[in-house]
């Protein structure tokens, strides 16, 4: 039986504008192709399904709905929002990118796949639940665990996020629960102001939403140490039942809106270290969600190195080298109150 799930579906090219926004069907256009061609029969297809209102309004307010339907039909796509563009077919694809992940959750959990990629747009961890913003419409990755939550009675969901601007939305969907922890790895001050450090939930949440602003060119060495330290201490401490990664490929180093430095090969080794801390820790439930990336080659071969990895052969965990100036921004971090960092 084939262990990883791929969605892959033209319908995403839906969302589109000219001229056109960074955030554009081109993403994925290519890439569709090159992974049936590569990984032919290497991995099973998911088809998506549309997420119903219901279910997208456990994270979305129905007032947020009602503004998306109405800018929809605007004659400018940019009236609700500088970077979000909204146009006839934006909802629909929205609920087909959010029902995407629902479809790969239920594969995950019913063993018919281990882990799986869902390669989806438009994008999703920027959105509130009262507002889109930063190219994201529904916040995918919130909608998701929020089924998990009420489909199969999960209580510990780890959402794990390296695209590489900070997971507002998310963040806030889940900020006073302990029954999500979402981890933010993203550049500092990048498109937005939140993502301190300080911000580390509150009420019940506290010391389950943990944010690690790193500096612009950071680059492997310090992005693998920070997600070693991260999976090998908080994320075993936490011991959650599934893995969702907020995959945003914007931090490769040919990608133009960042200034850090990660180069293909860490997202194949990172994916490795998760794998494996999902094997150990939850069966192996591991699941990829889109987000990010705007060089559509750096894109592309981010992701064939992802998939690339979640193919491989298991093997031992990876040892990660000290990075002594990563290692400075945990050791004062506030969450140490909380965690061994
Ligand atoms: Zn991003």
């Amino acid at each position: 039986m084939n262990k990883l799930g791929i969605l892959m579906d033209d319908r995403y090219f839906d969302h589109a504008v000219e001229p056109r926004s960074l955030e554009n069907p081109k993403r994925l256009r290519r890439l569709y192709p090159l992974i049936k061609e590569r990984y032919n029969g290497a991995f099973r297809s998911v088809a998506p399904r549309e997420a119903s209102f219901d279910q997208i309004e456990q994270v979305h307010s129905n007032f947020y709905i009602n503004q998306v339907r109405e800018h929809a039909i605007k004659p400018d796509p940019f009236s609700y929002d500088r970077d979000t563009y909204l146009m006839d077919r934006s909802l629909a694809t929205a609920q087909l990118a959010a029902g995407g992940c629902l479809a790969m959750a239920d594969r995950v959990m019913d063993g018919t796949i281990r882990n799986g990629f869902a390669l989806i747009r438009p994008p999703g961890h920027h959105a509130e639940p009262g507002r889109g913003m930063g190219f994201c419409v529904l916040n995918n990755a919130a909608i998701t665990a929020k089924y998990l939550q009420t489909r199969y009675q999960l209580s510990r969901i780890l959402i794990l996020d390296f695209d590489i601007h900070h997971g507002n939305g998310t963040q806030d969907v889940f900020y006073d629960t302990d029954t999500v922890m979402f981890i933010s790895v993203h550049q500092k001050g990048l498109f937005l102001s939140s993502g301190t450090p300080g911000e580390i939930g509150e009420g019940k949440g506290r010391g389950h939403t943990i944010n690690i602003p790193v500096h612009s060119l950071f680059g492997d060495t310090e992005y693998t140490y920070l997600f070693g330290q991260l999976l090998n201490n908080v994320v075993e401490q936490y011991m959650p039942q599934i893995i969702l990664v907020s995959a945003g490929y914007d931090g490769h180093e040919d990608d133009p809106i960042s200034a850090t430095l990660l180069t293909t090969h860490w997202y194949h080794t990172v994916t490795t270290m998760i794998k494996q801390c999902a094997r150990d820790i939850c069966d192996g439930r591991l699941l990829y969600l889109l987000e990010g990336g705007y060089n559509p080659e750096s894109l592309e071969d981010a992701v064939l190195a992802t998939i690339d990895s979640l193919l491989a052969p298991e093997q031992p965990r990876v040892g990660i080298f000290h990075s002594t100036r990563a290692q400075a921004l945990l050791n004062h971090h506030p969450l140490n109150e909380f965690w061994t960092l």
